[in-house]
């Protein structure tokens, strides 16, 4: 049996313990489906992959270690780790329908991300409180054009209707950097992830932008839809946004297209610019939510789809959790509330940080919800 330690940098799903046959080949994309599905894995292994294709493997995502042709001691103490992480998770199910407070008394929201409709059903099986990421990028990949008005908006309000009263934050178009649909037939960029991504390939492409921003007013009209713009750096940005969201409504308005006007506008703070400029950006718009995958990327210059930055990229580095603190005081002062979205709003460990910083609502993975929860009403 050889057993391979990972550092916290490349370690991911801190939650799940489970059996695996290992295979090559990973991305930041296939982490956070990973993630969503409940599935142990370990990312940033070139040197392993290959070796290791076939065999019989261990993965014990609580504490980064792969154990593989495990010996019989060893598969012995997996499985009963197992079992009691089962038994855990039936004691977290007695948290479904208590609120999350702290001991002190306050509430804060706890939201899931989502990936695809079909998710909002682990959300609400895990008791979510709303939706705090929608990535709707989903929709428009692994298919031959764009996803239609009339596609996206039956997708958008059936999680509305899911959610009921429930707030639902649907993220505007995030594709680029890591996740490409060719139909845009983009040119090549040697730097992806800082290029035509996001806002800026929906204010370069506002026919696309529009008919996105159309479905998500139509279905507001069915629940509690926040729309939210990621990878904000500028305030111009945000003004063009806003001129285009004004002429959406008005254009539904004329056609007496019912949809809620007063659906709240959010952003994504996501890179320094925007953490930066934040107590500007905060005047403009309801609420922030922090994406802290690629804040810690572009903060410490550390590529999250490259391997090999696996060390560099640490989202507990003090640079970006100043950038967090900062972002807070911004939206606290102009009195919106602020959230993380990003990966680490799940990490136990920095659940008091964030509490202590004001952080209002936190959005992660549905298996993390109850945990999440269990943390902040003191119960771990
Ligand atoms: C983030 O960057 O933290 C985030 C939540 O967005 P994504 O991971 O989809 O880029
Ligand atoms: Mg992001």
């Amino acid at each position: 049996m050889r057993v391979r330690e990972f550092p916290k940098a490349v370690r991911f799903e801190n939650m799940a313990i489970g059996f695996a046959t290992v295979k090559g080949g990973v991305n930041s994309h296939a982490a956070i489906l990973a993630r969503s599905l409940g599935l142990p894995a370990v990312f940033g292994v070139q040197a392993l992959s290959g070796e290791l294709d076939g065999k019989q493997a261990i993965l014990d995502g609580f504490n980064g270690k792969l154990y593989f042709e495990p010996n019989e001691a060893t598969l012995k103490a997996m499985a009963e780790k197992l079992d009691e992480t089962r038994k855990k998770r039936e004691l977290l199910n007695k948290l479904k329908g208590l609120p999350s407070v702290t001991a002190d008394g306050r509430r804060i929201s706890l939201y899931a991300n989502i990936n695809h409709v079909t998710d909002i059903d682990e959300a609400i099986n895990n008791d979510a409180e709303g939706i705090g990421l929608f990535r709707s990028e989903f929709l428009y990949l692994d298919r031959k054009s764009a996803p239609t008005e009339e596609e996206q908006f039956i997708a958008y309000k059936k999680v509305a209707v899911s959610m009921g009263d429930k707030k639902t934050i649907i993220r505007t178009l995030d594709i680029g950097a890591d996740k490409q649909a060719d139909y845009f037939k983009l040119p090549t960029e040697e730097n992806p992830a800082m290029g035509l991504r996001a806002v800026r390939l929906c204010l370069a492409k506002p026919e696309i932008f529009k008919t996105q921003l159309r479905a998500l007013y139509r279905a507001s009209a069915f629940g509690n839809v926040a729309i939210m713009f990621p990878m904000i750096t500028s305030v111009r940005e945000v003004e063009d946004v806003l001129m285009i969201v004004n002429e959406v409504k008005s254009n539904l308005r004329r056609e007496k297209i019912p949809f809620n006007a007063e659906a709240e506008l959010g952003i994504m703070v996501e890179t320094p610019a925007a953490v930066m400029i934040s107590e500007t950006l905060a005047e403009m718009v309801d609420f922030f939510s922090i994406g802290t995958n690629d804040l810690t990327q572009y903060t410490l210059a550390a590529d999250r789809q490259n391997s090999n930055s696996g060390s560099f990229y640490d989202p507990h580095h003090p640079a970006v959790m100043k950038m967090i603190e900062m972002t807070v005081k911004s939206a606290k002062d102009a009195g919106i509330w602020v959230g993380i979205c990003g990966e680490i709003a799940a990490d136990l460990e920095l659940t008091e940080t964030f509490l202590r910083m004001g952080i209002d609502e936190l959005s992660v993975s549905p298996r993390m919800l109850l945990p999440l929860r269990g943390k902040i009403r003191g119960m771990i």
